[in-house]
């Protein structure tokens, strides 16, 4: 017997939400996959390797010990405590442990500091070609995004003085991602520079600088960290996790920096969201980041590597021309050559020639015309990846 029809009304908020692309395109390559076809996945944003066994082992012995319960909040002390000496270790800063909360992932920092901040009638500043998420959630917060363009011309970076006068009365929240998804671009210690003594006109104005790539940067690059200036320690959140340094992103682990003034507020919100951080990950977490980093750097020349493979092959193709990206695991090539648009040639690659990249589209409007390569993929695979896709152009 059937019922009456439902007329549900989902708040008008959900039909502002985007997505993430990347876990659509993993899926439509998984589905390819079970079809027997053979796809080699240049799609999603994670390190092909296995997270290091001491930090497996260390979950697995909390799980032994009994850590089978609800932890604090914002995180087991132990963990607080170990972000904090790494902080000081890595950017040579000292932070107090109450302003570090332990997130399930990178991405809930930003869901948080975008809601703490977004509503009708603020305007929030964000990359563009950047993460997708940033633009969705400020859309759902009902605020208003305004894009940072980031150039090809620039190395997709930004310029200090332009980004400054994009800010009005309005401007809530300023968002910076370096290294960068989806161009692997990074933005030049004296710009941020420039952003952080420009900042001091705005009070008004917070940071969300996302590092997730911090420990992923190719020819003695060094990381500008927004921790360098005090002066903005007030009004600075700042995004860092173990996925992408400690190859563990299925374990959905990361932590997040908070003014002193906002930290229980942002504690707050993980009650209301997720109680705490699975327990066995967070002791895990400990022995990432007080264990052995030698893992760190093996992945991080093997990037080095690829990325040198990739980025010669992508220019030996007709009509593709890729600027050499300074960090994080991705190309990001300009296809305008091609005479395609960047989404039939996504579809392209991945049913034609079984590879999967991302549109840059899917990463703002400013991507159109370029095309998303992640490089977390073995050297073999992503020559195997660039034979095909020159196959298919021609
Ligand atoms: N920030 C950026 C720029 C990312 O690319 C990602 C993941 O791809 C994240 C944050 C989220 O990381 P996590 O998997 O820890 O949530």
């Amino acid at each position: 017997m059937h019922g009456i029809a439902a007329k549900l009304q989902p708040a008008e908020r959900m039909a502002r939400l985007g997505t993430e692309s990347a876990f659509e395109v993993l899926a439509r390559a998984e589905a390819l996959k079970r079809r027997g076809k053979d796809i080699i996945n240049l799609g999603i944003g994670q390190p092909d390797f296995k997270t290091p066994p001491h930090i497996v082992e260390a979950a697995a012995k909390a799980l032994r010990d009994g850590h089978h319960g609800y932890t604090p909040a914002a995180g087991i002390p132990q963990v607080r405590e170990a972000v904090a000496a790494y902080i000081s270790r890595q950017h040579g800063v000292e932070v107090a442990p109450e302003r570090i909360l332990i997130m399930p992932g990178g991405k809930v920092t930003m869901f948080f500091a975008i809601l703490m901040f977004g509503e009708p009638g603020a305007e929030i500043l964000y990359p563009n070609p950047g993460f997708p998420i940033y633009e969705s959630v400020i859309r759902f917060s009902g605020a208003t995004p305004v894009p940072i363009a980031l150039l090809e011309k620039t190395g997709f970076a930004f310029d200090a003085e332009a980004v400054l006068a994009q800010i009005t009365p309005r401007t809530r929240l300023i968002i910076v991602n370096s290294p960068a998804n989806p161009t692997g671009g990074v933005v030049p210690r004296a710009e941020i520079d420039k952003l952080a003594t420009g900042l001091a006109r705005y009070p008004q104005v917070a940071i969300l600088s996302d590092e997730i790539y911090h420990r992923l940067l190719f020819d003695g690059r060094e990381h500008a960290t927004f921790f360098r200036y005090p002066e903005l320690a007030d009004r600075l959140v700042v995004l860092d996790g173990w996925s992408k340094t400690y190859a563990m992103t299925g374990w959905r682990l990361g932590w997040s920096v908070w003014p002193k003034s906002l930290a229980e507020q942002a504690e707050r919100l993980s009650i209301n969201c997720h109680s705490c951080v699975n327990a066995s990950a967070q002791w895990a977490g400990i022995a990432a980041l007080e264990g052995p980093q030698d893992s760190v750097e093996v992945m991080r020349s093997a990037f080095s590597e690829r990325r040198r493979i990739i980025v010669d092959g992508l220019n030996a193709l007709p009509g593709v021309s890729c600027v050499e990206p300074g960090g994080a695991f991705y190309a990001f090539p300009n296809v305008t050559g091609t005479g395609k648009d960047a989404r039939a040639l996504q579809d392209l690659f991945l049913n034609g020639a079984g590879v999967a990249t991302i549109a840059g589209t899917a990463f703002g409007a400013h991507g159109e015309g370029y095309l998303r390569f992640s490089y977390a993929n073995s050297a073999a695979n992503i020559q195997e990846a660039l034979g095909r896709i020159g196959r298919a152009l021609s």
